[in-house]
């Protein structure tokens, strides 16, 4: 039988600042409904991972394939790969939603207004439409009433909780997370992972960095250990965690529990 297209394909990537390799060739595969944790310590080149798929850092070399359709990559003078058609990465952007550690709401925009943005701007939604979206959204992630405040009248956990009603607007295909809680004070995580747990049921599909290992254990269809730049274990999360091959990868989870 033929397979289902991948909603996410990372093929060989390469990156480096300067002299130093921080991603080795990287490949990962993500299909629909996918949640796919990804751990390895401080520096291991986590973030740099999840900024290459959607461009905010070029890598060096390397394909990306969002549900099929391959991102379009020219070399630049400096050996960086950017986009060859600003269209595509401009679409292709909105439909791989990143959820940053530290939020990046715009602060003088309401949370609604942070919310509707991009849709009226980018998906060509009328104001009242994508304010009954933004409604909806706001409401999942409970936080209806704080509409009309601004990022800073919030919560650490009430803001992440705006940031990612605000990725769900634009109708990702993927989300990424890179350490969605990490910037929390800790009686905040758990609001937001309850989030994070409800789209992971609703079949989202998504790729989290995340120190919170009970979290990615249970919500996890997928786990990947990086370590220096490549990919030094993956499978199952029971496998993973309970059963790591790797010496790396066995140190990491003993001291990380
Ligand atoms: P992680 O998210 O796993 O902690 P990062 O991807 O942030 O790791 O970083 C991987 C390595 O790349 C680290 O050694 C870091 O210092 C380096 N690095 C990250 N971003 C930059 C940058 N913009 N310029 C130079 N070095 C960077
Ligand atoms: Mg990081």
């Amino acid at each position: 039988m033929a397979q289902a297209t991948p909603a996410l394909e990372i093929r060989n990537l390469h990156k480096r600042y300067g002299e130093l390799e921080v991603l080795k060739g990287i490949s990962l595969t993500a299909k629909d409904g996918d949640v796919i944790s990804i751990l390895g310590s401080s520096g291991s080149g986590k973030s740099t991972f999840l900024r290459c798929i959607n461009l905010l850092e070029n890598p060096h070399e390397g394909q990306i394939l969002v549900a099929g359709e391959e991102l379009k990559l020219k070399k630049s003078r400096n050996g960086e790969l950017v986009a060859a058609d600003n269209r595509q990465i401009n679409r292709m952007r909105s439909e791989i939603g990143f959820v940053f550690q530290n939020f990046n709401l715009w602060p003088h925009m309401s949370v609604l207004d942070n919310i509707i943005e991009a849709p009226r701007r980018v998906l060509g939604q009328s104001k009242a439409e994508a304010t009954e979206i933004a409604e909806a959204l706001l409401a999942k992630v409970g936080i209806a009433d704080k509409r009309h405040v601004y990022p800073t009248q919030l919560s650490g956990g009430q803001q992440q909780r705006a940031a990612i009603a605000r990725t769900l607007a634009m109708q990702p295909k993927v989300i990424l997370f890179d350490e969605p809680t990490s910037a929390l004070d800790p009686e905040m995580v758990q609001e937001v992972l309850n989030v994070i747990r409800a789209l992971a049921e609703e079949g989202r599909t998504m790729l989290l960095v995340t120190h919170e290992m009970n979290f990615a254990r249970n919500v996890s269809s997928e786990v990947v250990f990086l370590h220096q730049g490549l990919v030094e274990e993956q499978g199952p999360p029971a496998q993973v965690f309970d059963n790591p091959q790797s010496a790396r990868c066995k140190q990491f989870m003993s001291s990380n529990r």
